[in-house]
């Protein structure tokens, strides 16, 4: 199912002219595993200070999760701020409202400068709530102490009452498929290139080998199991999204704090309403979309559907994007993952990081997202959950008799119905009903 901006947006071409130059033996101060928004922002970043980059992307440019996102571009990031001041201190808490911050106003910095054309628009962020309004008037308090432009209302133009709202000033909406169609031009990508391992220094695809002095793993999640540990440190939720015309213009970005929440954003003539939210592999009953289109006719009678898409992303067990060196042993090899549906903000923070780290300068939010962090006290519960579903998923798998069982580790995988998907409820790897892989970390067909 295509997303809108898929529709909106021809294939993003690569740079053929510089595509024929590449061979195994050249030497690349970096290669950057993953075009999605996150590669292709840490490369840009890179080259222009001067590295030589190269990219190497499984499938097509933005084919991953990038091309079905909502791309809000906010620090507004459900209901966070007032929870991270209790798990990390207000300075940890400030500091991640402050770099979130720094990447809208990047955002609308480089878009300017290079005269972007996708459809980059300011606009408040909205949480609202139909239930109880404390957790809003806290998280109000809590982003404002924080240097957030940040209040409480009651006041939306969403078309059904709410108890309560916060809205965020000053954020931001685009069409990211345009924005990475004009920021990959210059860059050095060869699609349609798998890798399999990396050795070292080496890049491993199935038939070619590539080296680098660093290596950049932005393939939404890591690409190795070992070292970094991040299957148990984190697990992939998934959403749904319609298009819909016939619903007039909603002017602010909003987003349901409740259980079935709902999410709300303009682009152009179209509305795109998203929800129906579930840890992948937990949608054995299906009705997502059903249940958007329920409430889309509900709210404005008059709509029409006009595309549907669903996307997922990887949720740290401490709330915070995991965003620099794999792991202690590895000094050449760098990660960014962990954007818990805010990859937005998250893929420009991690190319600004990842930037200063690879360039030796120093960066004020490198400690916070540092994957070495151990922020136990946020993280331990979330940690002990998921072990617990995920072997709960490979004893299903392993020991029960399961018609389909995952390449990674070998978990049960249960059929999701909307999408007509074997997910993997452990890791989140998905195939489609033939055994295709669709979504990592499981690296090979289901046969
Ligand atoms: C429904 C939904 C709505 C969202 N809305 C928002 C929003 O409004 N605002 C926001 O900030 N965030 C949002 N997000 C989150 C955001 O879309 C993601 O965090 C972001 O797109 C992830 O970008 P990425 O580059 O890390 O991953 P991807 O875009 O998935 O890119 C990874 C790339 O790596 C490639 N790859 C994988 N394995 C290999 C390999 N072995 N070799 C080579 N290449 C490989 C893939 O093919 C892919 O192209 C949303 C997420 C969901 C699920």
């Amino acid at each position: 199912m295509e997303s809108l901006w898929r529709k909106q947006t021809n294939n993003i071409p690569t740079n053929k002219s510089t595509l024929t130059a590449i061979s195994d033996n050249q030497a690349y101060d970096i290669i950057v595993i993953g075009a999605g928004l996150a590669g292709i922002l840490i490369a840009f970043y890179l080259q222009e200070q001067g590295k030589k980059v190269l990219i190497l992307e499984a499938d097509e440019i933005a084919s991953g999760q990038s091309e079905r996102t909502t791309a809000k571009i906010t620090s507004q990031h459900g209901l966070k701020y007032d929870k991270l001041m209790k798990d990390i201190g207000v300075e940890g808490a400030r500091l991640y409202a402050r770099a979130n911050e720094a990447a809208i106003k990047e955002y609308e910095q480089l878009i300017e400068q290079l005269d972007i054309d996708c459809q980059f628009e300011k606009l408040p962020a909205y949480l609202y709530t139909l239930l109880e309004t404390e957790p809003l008037k806290r998280e109000a308090q809590a982003a404002s102490t924080l240097g957030i432009d940040a209040y409480f209302t009651q006041e939306t133009e969403l078309p059904f009452p709410v108890t309560g709202a916060v809205c965020f000033r000053n954020q931001a909406q685009f069409s990211p498929l345009k924005f990475m169609q004009h920021i990959s031009a210059k860059l050095q990508i060869l699609e349609h290139t798998k890798v399999i391992k990396i050795k070292g220094n080496r890049v491993i695809t199935e038939d070619r080998a590539f080296g680098a002095d660093k290596i950049v793993v932005a393939t939404h999640y890591p690409l190795l199991n070992l070292p970094g540990f991040y299957f148990l440190r984190q697990h992939q939720e998934r959403s749904y999204c319609l298009a819909l015309s016939g619903c007039g213009n909603i002017n602010g970005m909003y987003y349901g704090i409740d259980q079935d929440g709902l999410s709300f954003r303009q682009a152009g003539d179209y509305l795109i309403l998203g929800g129906g939210s579930h840890r992948t592999g937990e949608n054995t009953s299906g009705g997502k979309y059903d249940y958007l289109f329920q409430k889309a006719k509900q709210y404005f009678p008059d709509c029409r559907e006009e595309a549907r898409w669903s996307a997922q992303d990887c949720m740290p067990h401490d709330g915070i994007p995991f965003i620099g060196k794999y792991s202690l042993f590895t000094p050449h090899l760098y990660i960014a993952t962990g954007f818990q549906k805010w990859g937005m903000t998250s893929s420009m923070l991690a190319a600004l990081i990842l930037r200063d780290e690879l360039c030796g300068f120093t960066n004020p939010y490198a400690s916070l997202f540092s994957p070495q962090r151990l922020n136990f006290r946020a993280g331990l519960k979330n940690l002990l959950s998921d072990m617990a579903i995920s072997i709960k998923g490979l004893l299903k798998g392993w020991l029960g008799k399961p018609s389909k069982r995952c390449p990674h580790m070998g978990c049960a995988l249960t059929w999701n119905p909307d999408e007509e998907s074997w997910d993997c409820p452990c890791h989140g790897s998905r195939f489609d009903k033939s055994g295709n892989l669709l979504d990592n970390p499981a690296k090979i067909d289901k046969r």
